[in-house]
């Protein structure tokens, strides 16, 4: 196994050269993503009490993620952006661009 420039800690590193590379949200490492994502002790260490997402610790990526938690960052995305254009300044160039060169 090819270890990268991502920093483990000597219990990931024993744990990764035996293929126990997947992380699951409340720390415990697992070999395959599916295990990860069923973690139990999630239950009970993590604040949405399941696995919420997985990591390689390999290779640093992010393997899995909660559909729940998904859609809830596309939600966050989508209010910031309405909120965003809600808040903006209004002009009358807005409406209609020949409005715009019209100065009071
Ligand atoms: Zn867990």
């Amino acid at each position: 196994m090819t270890m990268t420039s991502t920093e483990l800690s000597v219990h990931q590193l024993r744990a990764a050269t035996g293929g126990y590379c997947y992380e699951c949200s409340c720390g415990e490492l697992y070999r395959l993503v599916s295990a990860a994502v069923e973690c139990r002790k999630c239950r009970y260490y993590t604040d949405h009490g399941y696995c919420t997402e997985v990591y390689d610790i390999v290779t640093g990526t992010k393997v899995y993620e909660s559909p729940v938690i998904a859609n809830e960052r596309e939600r966050e995305v989508r209010e910031a952006e309405y909120r965003r254009q809600a808040e903006a300044p209004f002009t009358l160039g807005d409406a209609c661009p020949e409005l715009a060169q019209i100065t009071f």
